[in-house]
């Protein structure tokens, strides 16, 4: 089995993006990682801070480990939005494949100095891990928010990008290109979608010369999508359609049969609901045509 660094290679090579998705239970877990073999694509599970307190650090390694293994299939592990070194460390002990560290919250100076200082110390743990850093602002929490955020002032340029990189040695850049975390009320049901700075990512790229992760990728606009993966976006985050189709299918499951108690009679409503969405983002992400049923 090749390992996660060899995939985003020749995902770059090839013009297209790996699918990350947020899961905070085995059910999100079983639908992303069936829809991925189904398209036989390689795909990353993502479990940010507060993810990896409720499911465990070492917990969720062994699961995806053992998927890895006994199916010989290309799921990895990242540690999404980590914000201090102990988490980190955490994270590259456990085996994850690449761990996101974000101060991104910090003045840059600030940001560049402690992230370089977490880039020695993760690889020192486990060398092979590949590291993310963060530039920008593009908010908060994947959930719906009810108004939007001026994100105006916090957008990357491509020197601020090329700097950051050579200075803290990352091996990914998310920067901030229009892109936001979490949805409004109005992309849930697809009325309004976020767009990206397809200019933007271009430049960045051609400066920064770093795999370039797109964060905050639910509800952007899917010819949006397909144009930031050709200007060099590796990897998109979905986490907020996610967790709405989680509820979704929830709700489905327990409303179709009200007096079951039986979990693994329930949740496969789960499951099937989580995978149409993962599926429909991977064929995207992949350069497939995009079956909308949802
Ligand atoms: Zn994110």
């Amino acid at each position: 089995m090749r390992s996660f660094p060899d995939f985003l290679q020749k995902a770059q090579q090839s013009g297209v993006a790996i699918g990350h998705f947020n899961i905070s239970d085995l059910v999100l877990v079983k639908a992303v990682f069936g829809a991925a073999r189904e398209l036989n694509v390689p795909v990353l599970v993502g479990l940010s801070e507060g993810e990896r307190e409720f499911v465990g650090t070492r917990q969720i390694a062994a699961f995806v480990r053992s998927l890895r293994e006994e199916f010989d299939f290309p799921i990895f592990l990242n540690a999404d939005h980590t914000h201090s070194l102990a988490k980190g460390i955490e994270a590259a002990k456990a085996g994850f494949d690449s761990i996101v560290f974000d101060l991104s919250a910090l003045p840059i100076e600030e940001n560049v100095r402690q992230t370089k200082q977490a880039v020695e110390a993760m690889k020192a743990v486990n060398p092979s891990v590949l590291v993310e850093g963060e530039i920008g602002d593009i908010g908060t929490g994947s959930e719906i928010h009810e108004s939007s955020p001026d994100l105006s002032k916090g957008l990357s340029t491509p020197e601020e990008a090329k700097q950051f990189v050579e200075s803290t040695r990352v091996d990914i850049l998310a920067p901030a290109v229009g892109n936001m975390h979490g949805m409004l009320r109005s992309m849930v049901g697809g009325e309004t979608k976020k767009r990206l700075d397809i200019e933007r990512i271009a430049g960045i790229k051609r400066a920064a010369r770093a795999f370039l992760t797109l964060h905050g990728g639910s509800g952007t606009d899917d010819e949006d999508l397909r144009k930031a993966i050709a200007a060099g976006i590796n990897i998109v985050h979905i986490n907020t359609e996610l967790r709405v189709a989680w509820r979704h299918g929830l709700e489905h499951g327990l409303a179709k049969q009200p007096d079951e108690v039986v979990p693994y009679k329930i949740l496969p409503s789960v499951v099937d609901s989580v995978k149409q969405v993962v599926g429909s983002r991977l064929q995207l992400f992949n350069g497939r045509h995009v079956a909308h049923g949802t």
